[in-house]
């Protein structure tokens, strides 16, 4: 049998390493598990300008490298390893990998959230060489130059909003007439000068070689296909919250993000979540580090009163 450890943290992005952190500081020995392709997704991004404390901005993998190292120093043990299954239903809870089960009397569920990209070679080539997920991480590195904005949400509104205050001209490409966005959210962006849209529109192909100088446009209506120049592209279709293996013993939300109560409870008692595995509102690294400080001390809190 394994030994039951206080605390497994599933998730190696900010929330996860700063829950390590807090727990490791708070003497809980705790384990994260952080998957084969760790540190969440500012491992994709290149500058980070919008994290306090780094006045000169910093790279989104260094950045990572310190929050693992910060933990690992006050005794946070990291095993990149992918969770396959877990057992909530019984305590101590099962964490399994592809080579090992764990035994823990708590766990803070912090697996995240993916992008939803087009799926084009050229696009995941591209991405931190002007192509990019998040206006408010990258709209500042875009002043004065053209953007388009694939997507038809509220989420596409919003970061073609975002990027309207620095480039000079964003494009917002969605593949049919009718929005998803909200009908406020729509107007805002239909009434703002910078702005324009094309719909029924598709992305075939980002172009550039090592930055982003265009895209090839396909009209769905009409089959035809043209090259449009632009130096950015933002990809806003959605997000998926990484919560296959929580289905059937953690509630889920009709987006399929973990529900919470009182910041970070599911409703497993023992079961925390931190991050964007049930934050679509915000989706921050410093959002998602601040709930897996909460989520941390939640848990600690919890394993004390028992
Ligand atoms: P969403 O509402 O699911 O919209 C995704 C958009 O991407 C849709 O227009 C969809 O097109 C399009 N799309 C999906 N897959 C595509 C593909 N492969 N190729 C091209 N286009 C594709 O997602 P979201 O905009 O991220 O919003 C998620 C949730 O957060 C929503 O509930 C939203 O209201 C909320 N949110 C609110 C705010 C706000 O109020 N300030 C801001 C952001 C997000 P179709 O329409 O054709 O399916």
């Amino acid at each position: 049998m394994p030994e039951t450890r206080n605390l497994i943290i599933l998730g190696s992005g900010p929330a996860g390493l700063t829950a390590g952190l807090y727990a490791a500081r708070a003497d809980l020995k705790p384990l994260i598990l952080g998957g084969s392709k760790p540190y969440g997704q500012l491992m994709l991004t290149t500058d980070v300008e919008n994290y306090p404390g780094f006045p000169e901005g910093v790279q989104g993998p260094e950045l990572m490298d310190k929050f693992s190292k910060q933990a690992v120093k006050f005794g946070a043990e990291i095993i990149l390893e992918d969770v396959m299954e877990v057992n909530f239903k019984k305590s101590p809870f099962t964490v399994k990998t592809a080579s090992n089960s764990y035994l823990s009397k708590a766990v803070i569920v912090a697996t995240g959230a993916d992008t939803n990209w087009l799926g084009l070679e050229s696009e995941q080539r591209l991405i931190g060489r002007g192509v990019s997920s998040c206006a408010p991480c990258d709209a500042y590195f875009f002043r004065d130059k053209k953007v388009i904005v694939v997507g038809g949400g509220d989420s596409a509104m919003e970061e073609a909003l975002t990027l309207s205050k620095f480039a000079t001209k964003v494009t917002v490409i969605h593949r049919r007439e009718e929005f998803r966005a909200s009908k406020i959210m729509l107007d805002r962006a239909k009434n703002n000068s910078k702005i324009n849209f094309l719909t029924n529109t598709v992305v075939e192909e980002v172009l550039g070689k090592d930055k982003v100088e265009g895209v090839n446009l396909k009209n769905v209506v009409t089959g035809k296909i043209e090259k449009f120049g632009c130096d950015g592209v933002f990809v806003a279709i959605g997000h998926s919250p990484n919560t296959i293996i929580f289905e059937n013993q953690l509630d889920l939300d009709e987006k399929r993000y973990l529900k919470v109560k009182g910041h970070t409870l599911t409703n497993i008692e023992g079961v925390f979540a931190a991050g964007d595995v049930h934050d679509h509102h915000y989706r921050q690294a410093i959002t998602a580090a601040a709930f897996g400080c909460m989520a941390a001390m939640d848990s600690e809190k919890w394993l004390e009163s028992r």
